[in-house]
């Protein structure tokens, strides 16, 4: 064989660019139980039997624009990297790198940004993760690898949409919340301070959640399923359009009135979005003062989502749900 035709072999034999990291593909990706991004850190972590702390220090750090103390990296897994999961720079810039390393494509459904888009980035997830520990003990019964769902970390959700149970925030053993990013080394779902296991049968006693609060949480789930499919069939949703021609319409005689019937949110609220003189999409309405307002109760798209009606449009489904920056 000559020296050509060994170089077609070999390079038949090349196949396709190797990764830096081994790429596991995430958990439910693709549907509204996604994993979240640092759920994929830990598990890369745990793949390699080494501390996904370690792990970000050693593989992902170096490629990043920060640079980290020992001690700033550590508050940072504790705490901060909870924006890793959000649609701001962080995220975006932390899923294109794991992106890159892992082989694995599309890891910004993993955030917030494959969820709502490039929405103002403040207030909606949650400080510290949150979990379903019925969720965590199926999971292990039926021998799925345990994951943190993108969805839980959401500020919104209070309860499990599956168990219709409370998501826990602390650990039930020594009251501790979880650090994001876990130094722990080889086991999904215990706790990452004292080693408890974090699962639970849902016959075991937890808060009582009133009718009111699962209805209401039907109705926010409904909503972020509409966003996500939304971003997902398409691209991730940007929202200067809709807002920019919301304030247009907002122009129009009668408009503040029509407004407020069709959200249920009290009109002073967009007096005051319109009067903010930074950028206008940058305050909208939360879900939580939609729910507060006196109107909601009576007439608001709340309302009528009980009485088995929906919103005419997703994108006014949307408006209701995304925290103020300017709260
Ligand atoms: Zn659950
Ligand atoms: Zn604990």
């Amino acid at each position: 064989m000559g020296r050509q035709d060994n170089c077609s072999v070999l390079s038949a034999l090349d196949g396709p660019p190797r990764s830096r990291l081994y790429g596991p593909v995430p958990c439910e990706m693709g549907t509204i139980w996604t994993e979240s991004l640092t759920s994929y850190v830990n598990h890369l972590g745990w793949v390699y039997r080494v501390s996904p702390r370690e792990l970000v220090a050693q593989e992902l750090v170096p490629h990043v624009a920060a640079s980290y103390s020992s001690p700033q990296l550590t508050a940072f897994c504790r705490q901060t990297a909870m924006s890793l999961n959000g649609n701001g720079g962080l995220a975006r810039e932390w899923s294109t790198l794991l992106e890159r390393l892992t082989g694995q494509a599309d890891l910004h459904l993993l955030t917030l940004y494959g969820w709502i888009g490039n929405l103002s980035s403040r207030g909606h997830l949650r400080a510290m993760p949150t979990w379903c520990p019925v969720c965590y003990a199926k999971w292990r019964e039926q021998g799925f690898r345990i994951y943190q769902s993108l969805l839980w970390q959401y500020q919104v959700v209070t309860i499990c949409p599956q168990h219709q149970r409370r998501l826990e925030t602390r650990c039930p053993q020594c009251h501790r919340p979880q650090s994001v990013i876990t130094v722990n080394r080889l086991q999904p779902g215990v706790c990452t301070q004292c080693g408890a296991w974090l699962g639970a049968e849902a016959e075991t006693r937890s808060e009582r959640v009133s009718e009111d609060e699962t209805v209401w949480q039907h109705w926010v789930i409904q909503a972020l399923e509409e966003l996500f499919r939304a971003s997902f069939e398409a691209s991730p949703l940007q929202w200067e359009q809709f807002f920019t021609g919301l304030a247009t319409c907002l122009q129009e005689q009668g408009a503040y009135s029509r407004l407020e019937r069709l959200t249920g949110m009290g009109r002073t609220l967009f007096y005051r979005w319109q009067s903010t003189p930074l950028a206008p999409y940058s305050y909208t309405p939360s879900l939580e003062s939609h729910r507060s307002s006196k109107v909601s109760r009576t007439h608001s798209s709340y309302s009528r989502w009980k009485r088995g009606t929906t919103l005419d449009t997703p994108a006014c489904e949307a408006f209701g749900i995304w925290r103020a920056r300017a709260h």
